[in-house]
């Protein structure tokens, strides 16, 4: 970048708010460091910065991307040479957590764990929760429509955003902050913003929607004899305990068994059995929730649903089961490489899809290093599968086993991550061609130069 170039972005935020060199070098690059390939990163502190550094570099014809936490796990956040990176890390104030109208107002980037803790000094809840809450901002959450442990209950980020202040490519700023619940006056434009993956704009500020949080809360810790009666066992809960059930979540024994070890944590089930279950019921003070679990699981058993239950008898003991399901990145360093997936079927066809991966990953390698788990009651599932070959040849072949049943049984290969660079050439196996062709059309109106986050999510 030319020197007057810089003089200009320093001019718009600050000399010390545009790094380079050592300064530059010392930052966590998160999980690639791909990710500061750019080489130069502006902070901006306000809306207001954004917008003249977006007008700025837009008329430049400099290329633009928006980084949050870097924990997005799709390559959304790489940048090259010549790139500007727009980091939002300054842009962290709450604005106020409103306990009348349930709203949190907060600048992009705020990290969800924040919001979450400002919520609950109210005694509300943002019901947004992902493992990576700790470093994920809102703004990547925003951008990603990060889905999480309470989607059954809750939905996606994009249900729970009821405003957004974006700034344009050209630097423009369209306040869509009104944070009503209803309004259905016209298009609903935030939502073309939301899972955009930082293509369209740069999320500045956010109005979620928060809930009650719940006074009590129950886990539970199941295991099945196979996967079969994962479905049923979902269906059996969701009618028992209703709107309280609030996640519902999936391990295999293999990873069951290696996240607790890999965390040093004692199984509370032995990892003997076919399949295990995570379920957390929520609700008012009034609600005997534990009661309610317990009762729900006794039933399963009676049916055959379920082999053995232990439910959580102290905050430790439910952190314990969550830490085994959410501690997976232990895992990626078992094998030379590792491969994951976040895949989204219709939950029917999980078994069916199962099978099929299972067998055709033994005919390449005889003791695949196979691992799923996750969001099933959202029909999403992660998959990793670990490798003693790290060469593109085993990882084509991995993703040709966990891609291609998709298409015959209605999946996506991408059920909440999503695109990136790294999905991109599977947009057509989860979109029509008439979706990605309307997608092109809006890009090239809100973006005509193709300056923000280039080649991500449509190449
Ligand atoms: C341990 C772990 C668990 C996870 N669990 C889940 C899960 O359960 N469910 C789920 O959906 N996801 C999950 N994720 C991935 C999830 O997408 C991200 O964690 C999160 O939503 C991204 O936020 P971030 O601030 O880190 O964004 P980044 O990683 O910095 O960026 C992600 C994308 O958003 C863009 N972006 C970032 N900020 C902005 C902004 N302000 N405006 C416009 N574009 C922006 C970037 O350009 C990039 O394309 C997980 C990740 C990890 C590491």
């Amino acid at each position: 970048m030319s020197a007057p170039d810089v003089a200009a972005l320093e001019a718009i935020v600050g000399a010390g708010n545009v790094l380079q060199g050592d300064l530059y070098g010392l930052r966590n690059p998160g999980y690639t460091r791909e990710n500061l390939a750019a080489g130069l990163l502006v902070r901006p502190g306000n809306t207001a910065e954004v917008s003249a550094l977006l007008r700025y570099l837009y008329r430049a014809g400099i290329p633009i991307v928006p980084h949050g936490g870097l924990t997005g796990l799709v390559l959304g956040a790489v940048s090259k040479p010549g790139d500007v990176i727009v980091n939002l890390e300054r842009m962290n104030r709450i604005e106020r957590v409103d306990p009348v109208d349930r709203v949190l107002v907060a600048e992009a980037g705020v990290t969800l764990e924040t919001a979450q803790r400002a919520s609950e000094e109210h005694h509300l809840m943002v019901p947004v929760d992902i493992a990576a809450r700790g470093s994920a901002t809102l703004g990547g959450n925003v951008a990603t429509n990060a889905g999480g442990q309470r989607v059954m209950r809750y939905g996606m980020t994009r249900d729970m955003i009821l405003g957004l202040e974006v700034v344009l490519p050209d630097g423009e700023v369209l306040c869509m902050m009104s944070g009503l619940v209803k309004n259905n006056a016209g298009y609903d434009l935030k939502q073309l913003f939301i899972g955009s993956e930082g293509t369209l704009g740069i999320v500045t500020r956010v109005v979620m929607r928060l809930h009650e949080a719940p006074a009590r809360v129950a886990t539970a810790l199941a295991a099945c004899q196979s996967f079969e009666q994962i479905p049923p066992l979902l269906r059996h809960a969701s009618q028992h305990l209703g709107g309280k059930l609030t996640s519902f979540e999936m391990l295999d024994p293999k990873y069951y068994a290696t996240t607790a070890r890999l965390s040093f944590i004692a199984a509370p089930i032995a990892p003997a059995h076919g399949s295990y279950a995570i379920l957390e019921a929520s609700g008012a003070e009034s609600d005997d929730v534990d009661a309610d679990l317990e009762a729900t699981l006794a039933t399963a058993l009676d049916e055959g649903l379920i082999l053995d239950a232990v439910t959580a008898k102290s905050e430790a003991e439910r952190q314990a089961i969550w830490t085994i399901r959410e501690n997976s990145e232990p895992i990626e360093r078992l094998t030379p490489a590792c491969w994951s997936y976040d895949i989204s079927l219709p939950l029917s066809r999980f078994a069916e899809y199962l099978a099929v991966v299972q067998s055709t990953l033994a005919s390449i390698d005889p003791e695949p290093d196979f691992y799923y788990f996750g969001h099933v009651a959202d029909g999403n599932l992660h998959l990793m599968v670990g490798s003693q070959a790290s060469d593109e040849d085993m990882h084509r072949r991995i993703e040709e086993i966990v891609y291609t049943p998709l298409k015959t049984l209605g999946g996506s290969a991408s059920a909440e991550h999503g695109i990136g660079l790294e999905r991109r050439h599977l947009l057509n196996v989860c979109r029509s061609e008439g979706e990605i062709a309307l997608m092109r059309r809006v890009k090239s109106i809100l973006d005509p130069k193709g300056l923000m986050n280039a080649g991500k999510v449509l190449g």
